[in-house]
């Protein structure tokens, strides 16, 4: 530990196994996981499907490069691309390397089409990684205290405001791409307005600029459909994926539609790692496991629900609860102040693995496969954390 770079303030607790919903420390003691390791453990810890493709491939065949072709990369490509209904895959492993892909295919797009100074559209309070180009890209300005210059050639307007959309592509004629989040994560648990959503697809398309949407959070299943977009009834041009797509495996992934799938040439962007036979073992079992079981997506919209339901009930009449919101088994719950303890209160006194994001909303990112008895206990567990606090802290 001393001699871990202190990039974390960690929580006094180390976990030794995992299975579905559970965890257990090094002490034999069992938690309630609805973090799910940040939206990346969607089917669950050590789920016996990625867990047998991961050995069985470790066994085979772990790494060559991407000089060489890789049957398991095409098989993926394959895969997410016809579930998604897009054209073409770049593979990487992480969320910000996909879209730092996805800032770097945008620019170029601008420049083959002679653009000097290619403009991306970001959004206020959003979260897109820690590279320097996705670091730009994010809204919060306090993890960019201290890192600048930023990059130039992006613009930033408010989330979900249909005057600032409209407004920014009559203010700028450089607009190759608006990159956003279908739900803001890290930012509270912000869902999109899908009317602006469609907005901003119908400017793009009148532009000629990329709809990239960054799904690194969203996507699979965590929403209630495979990817978030399925929700709406038009395709982005760009989608980033990258979290739940290895089930903990790291993997990231940049899916590409259309025009957006003729922009990379040979030598244009690259990976050591990226796609390798044992990341994208871990993928396919994902993928071919959501698509096995339909019920673990519909459990996102079911569980869901019912959790932001019970919610609304056991937390009525206390003023201190603002607002319950969410899309799927993403959920937030905003406080009227802010409430950062109570991660280690749920850990310490109730063994449930919450998060609290933008300093004032509790935030549940729940495995898909949880049942509703955890769910009732995870219900139950909140509630109680968040009126003592209120209670205490009036
Ligand atoms: C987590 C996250 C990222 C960054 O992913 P990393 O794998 O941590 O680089 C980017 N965008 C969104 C929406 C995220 O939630």
């Amino acid at each position: 530990m001393s001699h871990l770079m202190p990039t974390y303030s960690r929580l006094p607790v180390t976990f030794s196994h995992g299975e579905g919903a559970w965890l257990w420390d090094n002490q034999g003691n069992r938690y309630l996981d609805a973090i799910s390791g940040i939206a990346v453990c969607n089917l669950g810890h050590t789920h016996p499907a990625v867990t047998q493709a991961v050995c069985e491939q470790a066994k085979q065949l772990v790494h060559t490069s991407n000089l060489y072709r890789i049957e398991r990369q095409e098989q993926l490509g394959d895969a997410l691309t016809a579930a998604a209904g897009m054209d073409k895959a770049f593979f990487c492993n992480s969320g910000t390397e996909a879209n730092e892909a996805a800032i770097k295919l945008a620019r170029l797009y601008g420049h083959k089409k002679g653009l000097a100074l290619p403009t991306i559209v970001v959004m206020e309070n959003s979260f897109h990684g820690r590279t320097m180009a996705a670091l730009t890209a994010t809204g919060n300005e306090k993890i960019k205290v201290g890192f600048g210059p930023m990059l130039d050639g992006f613009v930033r307007i408010p989330y979900n405001d249909r005057q600032a959309a409209q407004q920014v592509f009559a203010d700028h004629d450089n607009i190759v791409a608006v990159l956003v989040e279908p739900v803001q994560g890290e930012g509270g648990v912000l869902p999109a307005d899908p009317t602006w959503l469609a907005q901003l697809h119908q400017l793009c398309q009148a532009n000629d600029a990329l709809l990239m949407f960054d799904e690194v959070q969203t996507g699979l299943g965590r929403t209630g459909k495979l990817f978030a977009f399925q929700h709406l009834n038009f395709l982005p041009d760009v989608v980033t994926l990258a979290k739940g797509l290895g089930n903990g495996f790291p993997i990231g992934a940049m899916l590409t539609h259309g025009k957006a799938a003729e922009v990379f040439a040979p030598g244009n962007h690259g990976t050591t790692f990226g796609g390798n036979p044992l990341a994208c073992a871990a993928g396919l079992a994902v993928i071919h496991t959501l698509k096995a079981q339909p019920e673990y997506i519909e459990n996102a919209t079911k569980l869901g629900n019912y959790i932001q339901a019970e919610f609304t009930k056991h937390l009525a009449g206390l003023s201190g609860v603002k607002v319950i919101r969410g899309l799927g088994l993403m959920i937030g719950i905003q406080l009227d102040r802010d409430c950062p303890e109570l991660v280690k209160t749920a850990l310490t006194q109730h063994q449930l693995l919450i998060n609290v994001t933008r300093g004032d909303t509790i935030r549940l990112l729940p495995p898909l496969i949880m049942t509703q008895a955890q769910a009732d206990q995870l219900i139950a567990g909140v509630s109680e954390i968040i009126r003592d606090f209120l209670n205490t802290n009036a």
